[in-house]
């Protein structure tokens, strides 16, 4: 049976179907290793067209001066495409992503819908301001005289968006890269992961359905050569990226020449706080559903667990077995927890740090290995480590695969020393009967994000997300989320 939008061969360029220039590539099943379909992959010439296009709409377009309640209008359109192909969005999800089904219903695909819902409250909200009125010196008279000074401060959009993206919940992160700079009136090309074209790619349907005028979003598949084209180009006056570091210096380097704003979401290291008074099952749990959910290929997942040293051989026996739980497996089977890693390369990449941990003499307490019963796709079994070294490689560096290391601790101040010794600062938590001292805990830890006991544990619109450190720069989400879309302009008037 073919897998929904699978199909897709051309690009949806300024209201046209476009065939691409450089060929189709194999898109995989990584539960499977099977291939899905071949993606259209775009090159110079379709970057070129896009570009093109998102700048006429935006310069000579209707766009960017329409009426909010047109845009939304609009967006509420796309919305409903969107939820009118719900079943086959999510089929797509499960093959091209390995996303287990359980992730469906909240991120990777009731989220966009949630996001969605919350930028469109947002946007109604969106007014002009005036400054307070205040009496200041008369610049052009002499004799000293005031004037009763007044301003309004008027919201524009940039310009035209990029917005590149990962592979990990992309249909998600293509949805919240793309409505919020819609509806603030900016074009939007949008470059998704190579390894996920087509949680991108299905949107063209639905731009056409939604009777969004043409140029004002697009979408292209390629590489990394195809973001450094986007991201390099004069026409751009926005870049926003989700995806690692390193790729995330690099577009800060290759945006430079053309002094493009640019907004990261990257990666994390992020440390859970296992105070002495924590609910022990409740901990152990956490760590282990968070080091396996979408099989550790989660940029906020917690993957390094500070543990008070009188709790730490019960917390790793039970994180242990609460792992051993888990359904690992192809998720078009809805009992699986924990899917595939995207590649080959991404497992190679988990099997590398496992290593390292065991030469740097860490103790390996659950996993470590590909799974017999699993001889295709790319699995990984959750793997925990004890006993680990917060400076080693394996405690400090992005594994994007479900590791978990255990580090022990012995007073609050060391633990939020260990969790702050991190170049990453996504995300963390604490867990402790003591409510108070979490809180103050939470204060000091240097991260976007900290929950408490568990946090509200589900996908969170009005709670703005983005990183300290190499975490990132900017906010997605939360209430002044679309003002990363919008520039100020403040016009000053005398009223008297
Ligand atoms: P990646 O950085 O390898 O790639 C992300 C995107 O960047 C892809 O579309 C890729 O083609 C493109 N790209 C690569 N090199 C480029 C270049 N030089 N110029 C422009 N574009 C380029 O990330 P990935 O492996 O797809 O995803 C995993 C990473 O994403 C992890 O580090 C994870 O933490 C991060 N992530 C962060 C968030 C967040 O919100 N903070 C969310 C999800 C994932």
């Amino acid at each position: 049976m073919s897998v929904p939008y699978t199909d897709i061969k051309s690009f949806l360029i300024d209201g046209e179907w476009v065939l691409p220039t450089q060929g189709y590539e194999p898109i995989l099943n990584p539960a499977t290793e099977e291939v899905i379909g071949e993606a259209p992959l775009a090159g110079r010439t379709e970057v070129e067209m896009v570009l093109a296009a998102a700048r006429q709409a935006f310069d000579q377009g209707p766009w960017p001066g329409l009426p909010m309640a047109e845009r939304i209008a609009a967006v509420k359109r796309l919305r409903a495409a969107i939820l009118a192909r719900e079943v086959r969005i999510k089929a797509l999800l499960i093959a091209e992503v390995g996303a287990a089904q359980l992730l469906l219903n909240s991120a990777q695909f009731n989220g966009a819908i949630e996001a969605i819902d919350y930028a469109i409250s947002l946007a109604e909200k969106l007014e002009p301001y005036g400054t307070p009125i205040e009496l200041k010196p008369n610049p052009f008279d002499s004799a000293g005289g005031e004037i009763l000074a007044a301003g309004m401060v008027v919201h524009e959009p940039y310009g035209v968006v990029v917005g590149i993206t990962p592979y990990n919940y992309p249909f998600l992160l293509n949805v919240v890269k793309a409505v919020p700079a819609l509806l603030t009136g900016n074009t939007v090309v949008i470059k998704p992961s190579q390894f996920t074209p087509f949680s991108g790619l299905l949107l063209g349907e639905m731009i056409v359905e939604a009777g969004l005028p043409h140029g004002v979003l697009s979408v292209i598949n390629g590489g990394p050569e195809v973001g450094a084209m986007l991201t390099e180009d004069p026409r751009v006056d926005l870049v926003t990226f989700t995806g690692s570091d390193k790729v995330g210096q690099a577009i800060l380097r290759q945006s430079a020449g053309t002094l493009k704003k640019v907004h990261l979401e990257l990666g994390g290291k992020s440390a859970l706080i296992v105070r002495q008074d924590a609910d022990l099952l409740k901990a152990a749990a956490t760590a282990a559903f968070s080091m396996s959910l979408h099989a550790g290929q989660g940029c906020a997942l917690l993957t390094r667990y500070l543990v008070h040293n009188s709790i730490r051989p019960a917390f790793v026996e039970t994180v242990k077995a609460v792992l051993g739980q888990f359904k690992l497996g192809n998720p078009a089977d809805p009992s699986v927890v924990v899917g595939p890693l995207i590649r080959e390369s991404a497992r190679q990449k988990t099997e590398q740090f496992v290593q390292m941990g065991l030469d740097a003499g860490a103790c390996l307490v659950a996993g470590g290995r590909r799974p017999a019963f699993l001889p295709r796709g790319f699995f990984h079994e959750p793997t925990l480590f004890d006993n680990v070294d917060n400076s080693s490689t394996l405690a400090q560096e992005e594994v994007f695969g479900p590791v978990g290391v255990v580090i022990g601790f012995d007073s609050d101040d060391e633990a939020i020393r260990l969790a702050n010794d991190s170049k990453f600062g996504l995300s963390g938590a604490v867990m402790s009967a003591d409510r108070a001292t979490a809180y103050r805990m939470a204060l000091k830890l240097r991260t976007g994000g900290v929950s408490i006991n568990g946090g509200t544990g589900d996908f969170f619109v009005k709670a703005p997300f983005g990183g300290f450190k190499h975490s990132g720069i900017g906010r997605e989400l939360g209430k002044d989320w679309l003002n990363e879309f919008l520039l100020e302009k403040s016009i000053t008037y005398p009223i008297g």
